[in-house]
């Protein structure tokens, strides 16, 4: 069955042919993926591609990472949905306690929707107020409160947000002083890696400002890991830069793709996330939880967060010293491990999308309006491809410029 056939058939039986985030990112990209391994994927048409999108997030150490996959096929080989946890989701939480400093409880779940969704509860019910602050243009998932997109929200859903400016702390204060003594929490993510935008790192006297502020209303500060959790540091993203939030939200890398999200919270927060209600049919499955355990442990043994950081940078390297090469004005944004690239002037992602078709016919997966993720499985081979491919997308947009 070929990806056209595939789409024929989705159009009829599927709104709008595909939703969400995994709709075909634009022309020439493929719909249906059939296969992956390492640093490669396969779509079902068979072409092979290095992947630089990694699932979009969760695929931290490559593709059927052997001792991931193991770990999953013995924990399946004794349950998954049962009428009660196994025995791993102790070992999990145990693990993520001793792994994330803030941490000194955790609480599972299946996207990071759920996460981000369950840490403003929890915030809510422990403090007793409504107010929560976000970035103006953070992504927090896709649920009513948080969704993009307007349509099928209502003004309630809404109504308990108020906003700030990442890095600008005035916009935050300003935001907390009109919550007033309503303000159940500030919830922000490690960086700002808004899609279709240059990245920015986070200002630490931003991230100290926050927690500060947090601290004097008595509300929580909720760090929205879910991207970046697992890539940039074994621990909380926000550890390097010397901040504890008080709930943090995970999802995406901890199981290397496979369906799981936690809560992480502190002392302070534990009875209200006692008294919360939240469930869901499958997230207790214990073969996800045997998939993190497994991940966690290869993320240390493997030293993989330092393998991406140093992959990441020779990537960056390299990107711009052919963007130099071919005359063309580029912001390389973001951690090494998740970078983004934008043309000069490209308001509406024209350039980019040249720049990103080309690629995928040499061979590269990235996207024109999502940052991208570096594996820990990328080899010489899979970045020299790699580097092949973008140079070869700088000619077509030099050419696309000169036409
Ligand atoms: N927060 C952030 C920062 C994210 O990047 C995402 C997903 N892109 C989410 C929350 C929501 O996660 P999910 O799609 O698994 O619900």
């Amino acid at each position: 069955m070929t990806d056209q056939e595939l789409r024929e058939r989705a159009r009829a039986v599927i709104p709008g042919g595909m939703y969400g985030h995994q709709a075909a990112p634009g022309a020439g990209y493929p719909q249906f993926m059939r296969a992956g391994r390492g640093a490669r994927v396969w779509d079902v048409d068979g072409n092979e591609y290095v992947d630089l999108m990694c699932s979009y997030g969760p695929v931290v150490l490559g593709h059927r990472h052997p001792a991931v996959e193991a770990a999953v096929a013995e924990q399946a080989r004794l349950g998954d949905c049962q009428n009660g946890p196994g025995p791993v989701v102790v070992d999990l939480a145990e693990l993520l306690v001793r792994t994330v400093r803030h941490a000194d409880w955790a609480m599972f779940a299946k996207n990071g929707t759920d996460a981000t969704t369950m840490c403003c509860t929890i915030a809510r019910a422990q403090t007793g107020r409504n107010k929560i602050l976000v970035a103006r243009g953070a992504y927090h998932g896709s649920a009513p409160w948080c969704t993009p997109r307007p349509a099928g929200v209502t003004p309630q859903d809404r109504a308990n947000l108020g906003y700030y400016r990442f890095n600008d702390l005035a916009t935050a204060q300003e935001a907390a002083a009109e919550a007033g003594n309503d303000l159940a929490a500030i919830l922000v993510s490690p960086f700002k890696h808004d899609a279709g935008f240059d990245q920015e790192l986070v200002d630490p006297a931003f991230a100290r400002g926050l927690r500060a502020l947090c601290d004097a209303a008595g509300a929580a500060l909720i760090l929205d890991d879910v991207r970046c959790g697992f890539r940039l540091h074994l621990g909380s993203s926000w550890e390097p830069v010397g901040i504890d939030p008080d709930l943090s939200a995970w999802s995406k890398a901890i199981a290397n793709g496979h369906p799981l999200a936690a809560v992480l919270g502190n002392d302070a927060f534990r009875d209200g996330a006692q008294r919360v209600f939240v469930t869901g049919s499958f997230w207790f499955s214990a073969v996800p939880m045997a998939a993190a355990v497994a991940t966690i442990g290869a993320l240390r043994d493997e030293q993989a967060i330092p393998a991406m950081h140093r992959t990441g940078i020779q990537l960056r390297d390299g990107i711009l010293a052919q963007a130099r090469s071919w005359d063309l004005a580029v912001t390389y944004t973001g951690p090494p491990a998740m970078p983004y690239l934008t043309f000069a002037g490209d308001q509406d992602h024209e350039l980019a999308a040249v720049f990103t078709a080309q690629a995928l016919r040499g061979g590269a997966y990235l996207h024109p309006r999502h940052n991208w993720f570096v594996s820990a499985a990328m080899t010489g081979d899979d970045l020299a491809l790699l580097l092949t491919a973008t140079d070869q997308a700088f000619a077509a947009v030099r050419k696309h410029l000169s036409d």
